[in-house]
């Protein structure tokens, strides 16, 4: 087995605040010894100058859409409900070629800015396939970053999961969005079910999850049978669980309850479970979670960018909920960038009191875009720290750079100044995938002419599509800010 011995860098203690310089020994794809400086190793091990480094365990991106990086950029004034609304024009009629390509981009993005591990749901529609779910994992493994691949899947469309909305278009667009419709969830469940037991990637490095995508876009029957796989699969399950305050107030009209409730009725939270964004649960949701060991990833950039509000990231910790930091996808949070994750995780914290001891530290912050992601995609005690029995996925930041001049505290630092711009190498299971800042697996020029061709193609053949979309948007966007604009309390209700 090949061996490393990574020499010279300074080793992050995120929870100490420290930094001293250490070798690290890596045997395989796994750290087998860290030790002081001189550590010994085998004399055919392969030698790693890391002087002038500060390495740090890769970050961990807990919630992304790989088929949002073919459509970043696109709109600017969105509301959770009006990017819905936009989705069959920006992520539709998708080849598998531009799936793989999609998701290869957001990997590019995510190995160059120290991010090792993402935890991902794809769009296929109207139901995800194993050839589907293979591009998508195909150009996460063709970049070498590690992913959980989650399809998203739901058997209501968006017009008829918000009460009301479909009786408030004209009759006309009524008729149109029925094309609009996923398919009968029996036969998304068939699809997932095949996917799991067909696929033939290297389960180690890119594995599938499932994600019944918003919990009222999906019948109880099809969460529980979703809930059901997962568990017969050992798989992770995540959600889109309260993210903006019209979904808060579906589920109270739709459930008499909060989503997080319902979801707890049928069965599906527990550790395998994965909360995304989580902006408006309450107290008693968070203790549920909390008590099911489950997680949320955080992805305040996301929820600013959407008008979401701010989730409570404090509150969640000292409920014991895992918390992981996520960027959400391209289309609606704009680059991929868990550094800047991290950072608006303290600020947001910051942001909503001034009451300092509510606030998230950076060694919370730090932990949770480490440690916490890591936990929500299933790899507990195996990613999120630099220590013997881990996975050599090392971020070398360059002690050179600004951000670092000069090193006061490397966890406050790491949160705080650096932002990506430090990341020279980055290595993925021992083995390098950034180095110098470039990609060495990936042609880059060959990247971008594929980029722009998928481009072209998707503007012409989506055409028709963005058409609708703009005809609905105006109706969207005077219907859901009402349901915002209502009082979000249970006894209203029940
Ligand atoms: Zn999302």
């Amino acid at each position: 087995m090949q061996t490393t011995i990574v020499r010279g860098g300074r080793v992050l203690d995120i929870r100490a605040h420290r930094a001293d310089p250490a070798d690290i020994l890596i045997t395989g794809d796994t750290i087998t010894e860290i030790g002081a400086p001189g550590l010994d190793a085998p004399a055919d091990a392969t030698s790693l100058d890391a002087s002038g480094t500060l390495l740090q365990p890769g970050l961990i991106n807990a919630h992304t859409h790989a088929h949002g990086n073919l459509a970043k950029g696109m709109g600017d004034l969105w509301t959770l409900e009006l990017l819905l609304t936009a989705g069959p024009w920006i992520s539709g009629a998708r080849t598998q070629a531009e799936r793989q390509l999609s998701a290869k981009i957001g990997a590019v993005e995510m190995v160059l800015k120290g991010c090792t591990a993402a935890y991902d749901l794809p769009l296929e529609f109207p139901a995800p396939t194993l050839e589907g779910l293979e591009a998508v994992g195909r150009g996460y493994a063709e970049v070498g970053l590690r992913a959980v691949v989650a399809p998203m899947v739901a058997d209501r469309s968006f017009f008829e999961a918000i009460p009301g909305l479909l009786g408030a278009l004209p009759p006309e667009l009524q008729k149109a969005v029925e094309t609009l419709r996923p398919v009968p969830w029996q036969t998304s469940i068939e699809s997932m079910r095949a996917a799991l037991k067909g696929w033939t990637l290297d389960r180690g490095h890119v594995r599938l999850g499932i994600a019944p995508t918003i919990p009222h876009h999906c019948s109880d029957e099809f969460i529980r049978a979703c809930a059901d796989l997962a568990k017969e699969h050992g798989v992770g399950l995540h959600s889109h669980v309260a993210e903006s305050k019209v979904q808060a107030i579906v589920g109270l009209q739709r459930y008499g309850k909060t989503l997080t409730a319902h979801l707890d009725a049928l069965g599906a939270l527990g550790p395998h479970f994965t909360v995304a964004h989580g902006v408006w649960l309450d107290d008693d949701d968070m203790r549920r979670l909390g008590d099911h060991g489950a997680s949320v990833a955080h992805n305040p950039g996301s929820n600013m960018r959407l008008g979401n509000g701010f989730a409570d990231m404090h509150n969640m910790l000292r409920r014991r909920v895992n918390v992981g930091v996520g960027t959400d996808g391209a289309n609606c949070s704009d680059n991929q960038n868990v550094y800047e994750g991290m950072r608006l995780a303290s600020l947001v914290s910051k942001g909503r009191t001034p009451d300092v001891e509510r606030w998230v530290t950076t060694t919370d912050a730090a932990l949770a875009a480490t440690e916490g992601s890591a936990r929500a995609l299933g790899y507990e005690g195996r990613l999120g720290r630099l220590a013997p029995g881990y996975l050599a996925d090392i971020v070398f930041l360059d002690l050179e750079h600004p951000n670092w001049l000069p090193v006061n505290d490397p966890t406050n630092q790491m949160v705080h100044p650096e932002d990506g711009s430090g990341v020279r190498d980055v290595m993925i299971g021992g083995r390098l995938v950034v180095k110098d800042r470039r990609v060495t697996t990936v042609d880059m020029a060959a990247l971008r002419r594929d980029a722009e061709a998928a481009r072209r193609r998707l503007t012409e053949v989506n055409a028709p599509t963005k058409a609708l979309c703009e005809r609905l948007a105006p109706v969207v966007g005077r219907y859901c800010p009402g349901l915002a604009h209502m009082p979000y309390h249970i006894d209203r209700y029940v």
